[in-house]
């Protein structure tokens, strides 16, 4: 009989509630189903995903590690793609005169604390995505992990809040092709900041 152990994959995801697929009944009963499910079977919870009811987990590390289960992470990608190339790519061409899209940029007031390093390294997910990353979700888990780990609920109620300015921007003035990667990056992370919120609510 092969050792259970060995033979455990890294990740799982399991569905509570939600019509027929789910594996726990709906509501708080079935979130809390699966996730005692997942710890019992020595995995850590590495996600919640609220509007599609799964709960993802990883398998706990034998020894520590550096904490992120990424092939890649994002500080490698600067260095093996160079950081200036990256900021060269990020930089936008600074017109003669001032366009609406730099003024309403220059006039928009950032609320959260969190929100320019978030930015920056959402910044590094859009540049992976549109080089055709195929760890673009699990690299924006990570970043919002890293950047808005432990903050009040207002801040990222105000995080949230800039970064939908800054899609409803790109939209506007930026994006020309109707299969946008940041676009969908931005669609991603303002989904999975709603689905945080909903997580935690203010008690
Ligand atoms: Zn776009």
């Amino acid at each position: 009989m092969p050792n259970d152990e060995d033979t455990k994959k890294r990740w799982r995801v399991l569905e509570w509630g939600n019509g027929t697929n789910g594996i726990a009944p709906v509501g708080a009963v079935g979130l809390e189903t699966v996730l005692n499910r997942l710890d019992e079977e020595g995995y850590d919870i590495y996600d919640v995903d609220m509007s599609r009811c799964w709960v993802t987990g990883r398998l706990k590390p034998d020894e520590v590690e550096d904490g992120f289960s990424l092939p890649i992470s994002i500080g490698q990608l600067l260095q093996r793609e160079g950081t200036e190339k990256i900021v060269e790519s990020l930089r936008q061409p600074s017109p003669p005169t001032e366009s609406d899209a730099v003024r309403e940029m220059r006039e928009y007031q950032i609320q959260g604390i969190h929100t320019p390093q978030f930015m920056g390294n959402l910044r590094v997910v859009m540049y992976a995505a549109s080089m055709g990353d195929p760890y673009v979700e699990q690299r924006l888990t990570q970043a919002i992990k890293e950047s808005l780990f432990q903050i009040s609920h207002a801040e990222l109620v105000k995080t949230l809040s800039d970064v939908e300015f800054f899609r409803e921007h790109h939209l506007k003035h930026n994006c020309d092709a109707p299969t946008c990667t940041s676009a969908k990056v931005y669609d991603s992370t303002i989904q999975k900041l709603k689905d945080r919120l909903a997580a935690n609510p203010v008690s």
